[in-house]
């Protein structure tokens, strides 16, 4: 028999032990973004836990991925596989849940184990950040298949291999799963360990600009060399000008120079943007270009442009703000209060809501300290957040709430 969707049978339908034991042993396995065996171990075992669910479990390869090098040169970086899983591609209302399994601790790192820190925390890595919310993903659609409004609508999962070094790999993925969908859910934990979700959301982008000049001897014949290393420092002051109000520029690296004898030909300046909205993203774009080419002439020099936005400002428009209140109304049902707060952080969230769909990207486990080796998962939480989106989904299966 079906339980109806009184919020207490749906909490008190979830497995806590499992939950607990699948995330320890999930975490148990590292899946640092460049550890390419650990996160095929991992897909692996995840693509057996989804297929407890109905539909179609596919591991898809990485999307093709370049960097520059030191040197200026540009090479291939290997990524691990994405999960996806598709139930019912046919029905009209259609959900995506979305994941990462890696995280920031490469296998080398000293925090590979979980431990209990009191009765109802551990502390591990990717307990929270984000084992936990993959966990909370699987138990939340075994409880969700059980109610009456599934079999109406269909939903997509979306695991990926490389959320912690920007999604480079899978951000075409995440946007061909997300586009016409009805809402997104993404797995991030909480902004806060009381269960704050994260609201509105700036963006990033990451360059990488290579500088080639002409060397030449420092003291015979300077004039004819042509200085890479001056051309990237004025680039580093005409960039930083480009700061306002809604977007900060960091200058984090210059590469490249040689012997204190020669004019240096090389130089690779890598720097960071956070715009606050679209519109400084854009305006951003425009002005570099221009500078760029500034550069090119007045230092001749050759420029090359590697990178740009990765994660575009998430504002949060009507209809995500009517999915935020769902969620707050349905944690308010099962005892739990819900609120949010912008975050100076970027997640595959930002990637879901430049496509148009609404998301809450923070439906994760309640944690804390992630991307440190005190990160933990508060334990109840995993039933807590299992049944909050057990109950978003159900209600999102019925009427128009968005
Ligand atoms: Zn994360």
């Amino acid at each position: 028999m079906k339980p109806d969707f009184a919020p207490q049978a749906l909490l008190d339908a979830v497995d806590g032990d499992t939950m607990l034991r699948e995330v320890q042993d999930w975490a148990a396995i590292n899946t640092g973004t460049a550890n390419i065996a650990g996160l095929d171990q991992m897909a692996g075992v995840l693509a057996d836990a989804f297929s407890v669910l109905p539909g179609e479990v596919e591991l898809v390869d990485p999307a093709p991925v370049t960097a520059i090098s030191a040197e200026g040169r540009e090479f291939e970086k290997p990524h691990g596989r994405h999960m996806v899983l598709r139930v019912r591609p046919e029905a009209e209302r259609r959900f995506v849940l979305t994941g990462h399994m890696d995280t920031v601790f490469p296998a080398e790192h000293p925090f590979q184990e979980v431990r209990w820190l009191d009765d109802d925390t551990i502390n591990g890595p990717g307990t929270a950040d984000m084992k936990g919310g993959l966990n909370v993903i699987l138990h939340a659609l075994k409880l969700f298949e059980m109610t009456e409004g599934a079999a109406r609508v269909g939903y997509d999962v979306m695991i990926n291999s490389d959320e912690e070094t920007g999604s480079l790999a899978s951000r075409g993925l995440i946007e061909e799963l997300a586009r016409g969908k009805y809402a997104a859910l993404t797995y991030e934990p909480s902004a806060l360990p009381d269960g704050t979700l994260a609201h509105a959301r700036g963006g990033t982008g990451n360059y990488s600009i290579t500088i080639t000049g002409r060397s030449a001897h420092a003291g015979r014949n300077p004039h004819e060399g042509r200085n890479a290393i001056v051309a990237a420092s004025d680039l580093v002051l005409r960039i930083k000008a480009l700061e306002a109000e809604d977007i900060t520029v960091n200058p984090a690296k210059i590469e490249g120079g040689s012997a204190n004898n020669v004019v240096p030909d090389l130089a690779v300046l890598r720097f960071n943007i956070r715009p606050k909205s679209t519109d400084a993203m854009n305006r951003f774009d425009g002005e570099l270009g221009a500078i760029l080419r500034m550069i090119e002439v007045e230092h001749e020099v050759g420029v090359h442009r590697h990178g740009g936005v990765t994660r575009p400002p998430k504002p949060v428009d009507a209809k995500a703000q009517a999915l935020f209140d769902l969620v707050k109304e349905c944690g308010a049902q099962l005892g739990q209060q819900i609120g949010w707060q912008p975050s100076g952080g970027v997640c595959d969230g930002n990637n879901i809501a430049a496509t148009g769909v609404p998301v809450v990207d923070t439906m994760g486990v309640r944690g804390g300290a992630i991307h440190s080796p005190d990160e933990y998962l508060i334990v109840p939480s995993l039933r807590e957040r299992a049944a909050l989106s057990a109950l978003v989904l159900a209600k999102l299966s019925t009427g128009d709430h968005l």
